[in-house]
Parts: structure tokens; sequence; C-alpha cells
């Protein structure tokens, strides 16, 4: 029998996954792993039923998906940022004083540890 498939597949909904309380680990006395019950996703369907692995698989890709476009997105804004005029000037400047600062907290420590 062939496998029916959505025209428009959707986004299961889930809930965190009762058995590992979403961390996708399972931590037992002597062992530990990935959770039997969610796949090691920390995800369940709403019905707390684990979901079939196509749906996982599928919801997976489209995390990586989105996670490397708000990457890209922040990556973006980080060059758009650099290139402002002032910015690097305020960031070198910024470097220079927690270098002072760390410095400053280097002596101190020193001087306390002789005690000083
Ligand atoms: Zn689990």
């Amino acid at each position: 029998m062939a496998k029916s498939r959505a025209l428009h597949w959707q986004e299961p909904e889930t809930i965190n996954c009762s058995q590992c309380d979403g961390s996708g680990e399972f931590r037992g006395m002597f062992s530990s792993g990935p959770c039997a019950m969610c796949d090691g996703t920390g995800l369940v369907g709403e019905d707390g039923e684990p979901l079939p692995r196509e749906d996982l698989l599928a919801m997976m890709r489209r995390q990586r998906d989105r996670l490397a476009e708000q990457l890209d997105g922040a990556r973006q804004h980080y060059q758009r940022l650099l290139h402002t005029p002032g910015v690097r000037d305020a960031l070198a400047a910024e470097r220079a004083r927690q270098l002072e600062q760390q410095q400053r907290d280097d002596m101190a420590l020193r001087k306390r540890l002789r005690g000083g």
C-alpha cells in the first residue's frame, strides 16, 4: 500500500516529552543516551505520543534551514554594523578599556596575594 501524503505538509503541534522533560536525554543510574520515547528530540505530539519519524526529519530539516537563515541575517547585520561610521573606533576603545581594567584587576590581585 502506497503511503498517502498530505499535499501541504504541516508541522505537527508538539509538547515537551514527559519522559525526559524535553531534554531529549535519558539519564539512568548506570547509562544515559537519547530518550527512547521521543527519539532524542525532546518533543512529542500534542497527545503525548511519539511523532512519526518522517515528520521529525522534516521538522529538523526546516529548523536547520531556519537557523541557517537567522545566522545569515545576523552575519549581514554584523557586517553592516562594522561598516557604520564610528563603530570600529568604539569597539577598539572598548577593547582597550577592558584590557586596562583587566590589568588593574590583575595588579590588585597580585598585591593582595603578596599580602600588601
Ligand atoms: Zn523524551
